[in-house]
């Protein structure tokens, strides 16, 4: 199980998922850890955002640590604005986003992580995965896109890739957003009825709706099998947008906290050195 990173305050943010939970019997609408209003999370989620933009500043002149957060989510959980509205501030030079969308011929025909490892932070780096290789674990085994007796390997790979990628200097953080079937109703018809969103529905997450229960099992799995010290997994309700981003704002910074970057010393002494 994950360690708590917001145990210093005696708060969690997310709710726990072991081999027993139903994530059916998960209440999206939940605000674990915030017993307060929206008004004062979004107050705190600003202060956090200064701290986490400063630590960004850190982690990226200081160049030796790396940070990679996985995001996953059913359509419309709320990838893309988590990405907008909790990294919004920080300073683009040093943050990626990687889009893992339906794979390629060319990625098809090699292994799954083939696409995966090119996207990895480097040095001072942080790198956002929207989707990622736990697709292969998700839409894959839940469409058949190819046999149990493949896919159930990954948990495997995906273990000792991740554990690969931490012995060597990156940290992971990866948050599962949890909507309800409801809420989902409610975005794809928020969308299909204002003009300006029209354009991101897509009757594909019509069908992958149809398979919600098959979704739940699979996002269960695949978090049960994967969640491990050097990369946990946060399962955040995240039907309220203001509680999403707040508590995963909340983990990200603890995290950077705990990867305490620092700015270099000067190789230099300043008080030697005149600008003509
Ligand atoms: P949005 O919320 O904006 O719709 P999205 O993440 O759904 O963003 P899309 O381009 O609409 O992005 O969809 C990407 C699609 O690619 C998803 O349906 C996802 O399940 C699918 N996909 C991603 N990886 C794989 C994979 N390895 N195999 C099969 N399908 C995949
Ligand atoms: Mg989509």
């Amino acid at each position: 199980m994950a360690k708590d990173p917001t145990a210093s305050s005696g708060k969690r943010c997310w709710l726990p998922v072991d081999a027993d939970t139903s994530l059916l019997a998960l209440d999206g609408s939940a605000t674990p850890g915030f017993p307060g209003e929206e008004a004062s999370a979004r107050e705190q989620t600003e202060v956090l955002r200064t701290e986490l933009v400063e630590l960004q500043a850190r982690l990226y002149a200081e160049s030796r640590q790396r940070l990679l957060v996985v995001l996953q989510a059913m359509d419309t959980g709320g990838k893309d604005g988590v990405i907008r509205k909790v990294f919004s501030g920080v300073n683009p030079l040093g943050v990626k986003v990687a889009r893992f969308e339906r794979p390629t011929e060319a990625e098809l025909s090699r292994d799954y992580l083939w696409r995966v490892h090119p996207h990895v932070p480097a040095n001072g780096e942080i790198v956002i995965f929207n989707r990622s290789h736990y697709e292969d674990v998700l839409v894959v085994r839940v469409n058949a896109l190819v046999p149990k007796a493949r896919w159930k390997l990954r948990y495997d790979h995906i273990r000792e890739f991740e554990r690969m990628l931490a012995d060597e200097g990156t940290t992971i953080v990866k948050f599962y957003l949890h909507i309800d079937r409801d809420e989902q109703a409610r975005r794809l018809q928020a969308r299909l009825d204002d003009p300006q969103r029209q354009w991101k529905f897509d009757p594909h997450d019509l069908e992958q709706r149809k398979h919600w229960n098959a979704y739940m099992l699979a996002f269960r799995d695949a978090i049960v099998q994967t969640d491990r010290k050097c990369a946990p997994w946060y399962t955040i309700p995240a039907n309220r947008k203001w509680y999403r981003d707040w508590a995963v704002m909340n983990i990200l910074v603890r995290t950077l906290r705990d990867m305490n970057p620092r700015f270099p010393a000067p190789t230099i002494d300043p008080a030697t050195i005149t600008i003509t």
